[in-house]
């Protein structure tokens, strides 16, 4: 049994240089009689940096709590007894600090405002997110009410308020207005923010709320019957904003107009482009069926119509023949345009006739099927449309 590592971030979340002594190193694992090296737990991530003994640096890359001691990853092995010091990766951990104490007050205000509970948390990193679940079971939140929940949480950032931490007697941790039970029976950590957040936690958070900067939410959205938060607090938070700000005014710019304008600008744009589509893909199967109607001969029992239409899309091909055999029952229409592989087939024809268009597309050698009245298929070139053709002008029905 190694005696338990004295967790130095407890009292100082600001300590960043300690000195300690190696109690065991296992498979590259070096556990320390003190570490400032925040473990993974609580939804926070561990700490890197780095480990000096005798001269050496050995590189953290992580960090992991067994029991009450807390091993490093250093991938290599250091002999029990020599003594290390030890330094953390400081804007890495000042950053998680700025993510949990925004989590905290999320996920106080989300209590005080909707009686909502967090039922799960996840520190990323570019995002974070907390699921809530809400006494009325509800999955959303509308504009007005994240803005709400937002505008509280900055309010309370920009008061500065203190946040303490402490391990508090068992009596008077029964007394205290924990915003949820501890999930631990034993030294259980509490901290406080203002008058407003008091849960029980381990990890690390800054003095004061003002040190979180700004809290900023991403996303409210259904997540597994519960609703999901994502959001960024700090620095995180300060770097997406300049870069959102930048993106807004570029659009607002392309669309001649200021920064509330944009968006009606951009659906007038859109509606104005949709019906320029709308009005174009008229005119194209117009064109298309005037052609179709120019290729017309005659067939045993009805009319053939072919022809391959460059300036149409597979959509605008099966559209055009759809609205020639509304025109025409005794129509037969072999025809082509520019597809994935090459040429796009549209073999079809009205109730009239009894070919199988199915059956001609196969003969042709062309991939595809369908029905005996409409098939659909795929060449590499011409050749299949020419056999179709040629098939079906030398067939007498
Ligand atoms: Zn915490």
């Amino acid at each position: 049994m190694l005696t338990p590592t004295d967790r130095l971030y407890y009292d100082d979340a600001y300590l960043t240089a300690f000195d300690a002594a190696i109690l065991s190193c296992r498979d590259g694992w070096a556990a320390l009689n003190r570490s400032a090296f925040y473990p993974t737990s609580g939804g926070q991530p561990f700490d890197t940096g780095v480990l000096t003994a005798e001269g050496t640096d050995y590189a953290v890359t992580d960090v992991q709590v067994q029991g009450n001691v807390v091993w490093h990853r250093i991938g290599a092995s250091i002999l029990e007894g020599i003594h290390v010091h030890g330094r953390i990766d400081w804007p890495r951990r000042f950053d998680h600090m700025q993510q949990h104490a925004g989590d905290h007050m999320l996920a106080g205000a989300a209590w005080q405002l909707f009686g909502a509970t967090t039922i799960g948390l996840h520190m990323g990193n570019e995002v974070s997110s907390i699921d809530l679940s809400f006494p009325d079971g509800r999955t959303r939140l509308n504009d007005e009410e994240i803005d709400r929940w937002e505008m509280l949480v900055n309010e309370r950032v920009q008061q500065d308020d203190p946040i303490r931490c402490w391990f508090p007697k068992p009596e008077e941790l029964t007394a205290l207005p924990l915003r949820k039970p501890p999930t631990v029976k034993e030294h259980v950590r509490v901290v406080a923010m203002g008058d407003y957040e008091m849960v029980a936690c381990g990890g690390t958070h800054p003095r004061s709320t003002g040190q979180i900067g700004l809290v900023k939410i991403l996303s409210c959205a259904p997540s597994r019957g519960n609703m999901r938060l994502t959001f960024i607090s700090g620095m995180r938070a300060t770097k997406y904003m300049a870069r959102a700000c930048r993106c807004a005014h570029s659009v607002a710019a392309a669309l001649s107009s200021d920064l509330d304008g944009a968006l009606p600008a951009l659906e007038r744009e859109r509606e104005a482009a949709q019906g320029e589509r709308r009005t174009l893909q008229a005119q194209l199967t117009e064109v298309a069926l005037q052609l179709l109607q120019a290729s017309a001969r005659p067939i045993p029992g009805g009319v053939l119509y072919t022809g391959y239409y460059p300036f149409l899309s597979p959509a605008q091909l099966q559209s055009a023949a759809t609205q020639l055999l509304r025109q025409d029952n005794n129509a037969l229409a072999l025809l082509s345009c520019p597809g994935k592989s090459g040429r796009t087939l549209v073999f079809c024809r009205g109730d009239a006739l009894s070919y199988d268009m199915a059956a001609l597309l196969r003969a042709s050698g062309a991939r595809g099927g369908g029905k005996p009245d409409f098939a659909q298929g795929s060449a590499p070139d011409d050749t299949p449309l020419k056999n179709a053709i040629a098939q079906i002008t030398n067939e007498k029905e």
